[in-house]
């Protein structure tokens, strides 16, 4: 795989992978982006073949997304496994064809500002995230996917309050999945608001 190729501009040296940040600009705001190109060792030219490309175009999209305040592409994939969704199925749920997900989470396409607030409330509550999976008729599927995964949620009848020992469990579940800080306070907060209030 990694057998360097030969420079298809003077036909002798080598290319090797490279990668620089380089600055950005996108409406008014500066950052920095990841610019993927290959290097000759001989003629030293630099150039970039599809593969660099589209990494190039997936990093400036990725800095889009942050300037407009959008959901990275990890976390959406974040939010997908903590739901234990399939790409097929977050698309049935929240709208889409069968690869907007794919695209979403490899930053091939920027998702619109009503799909990210969606996608935010369902991260803010998982109760939430139930109303919608009953709304599209897909409770029985959903709830079966759920049932197999680790971070599966009790049955609702267990009535365990939230306890300390609880809370730091399941921010550790969730740093495993490297979901951010916030969403931990948000999961918290949630699971605490199912707990009894006497
Ligand atoms: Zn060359």
């Amino acid at each position: 795989m990694n057998e360097k190729e030969i420079c298809s501009i003077c036909g002798e040296g080598r290319v090797t992978d490279h990668v620089d940040q380089v600055e950005a600009e996108y409406n008014g705001h500066k950052g920095n982006v990841p610019l993927h190109y290959q290097l000759c060792d001989a003629c030293m030219s630099d150039s970039a073949g599809a593969v660099q490309m589209r990494a190039n175009k997936r990093g400036m999209i990725a800095f889009r997304k942050q300037v407009d305040g959008l959901l990275s592409g990890a976390e959406i994939l974040a939010l997908r496994k903590r739901y234990a969704l399939n790409q097929q199925q977050a698309a049935r749920l929240f709208g889409g064809g069968p690869v907007a997900f794919s695209k979403y989470e490899n930053d091939d396409v920027a998702h619109s500002e009503a799909m990210d607030k969606l996608l935010r409330l369902v991260l803010r509550s998982e109760s939430v995230f139930w109303e919608l999976v009953e709304q599209e008729g897909m409770t029985a599927e959903l709830r079966h996917a759920m049932a197999h995964k680790d971070l599966a949620q009790e049955p609702k009848s267990a009535q365990a309050p939230a306890s300390p020992r609880d809370s730091n469990e399941l921010r550790a579940k969730l740093a495993e999945r490297q979901v951010t800080p916030a969403d931990v306070a948000a999961a918290v907060d949630w699971a605490r608001s199912q707990a009894p209030s006497a």
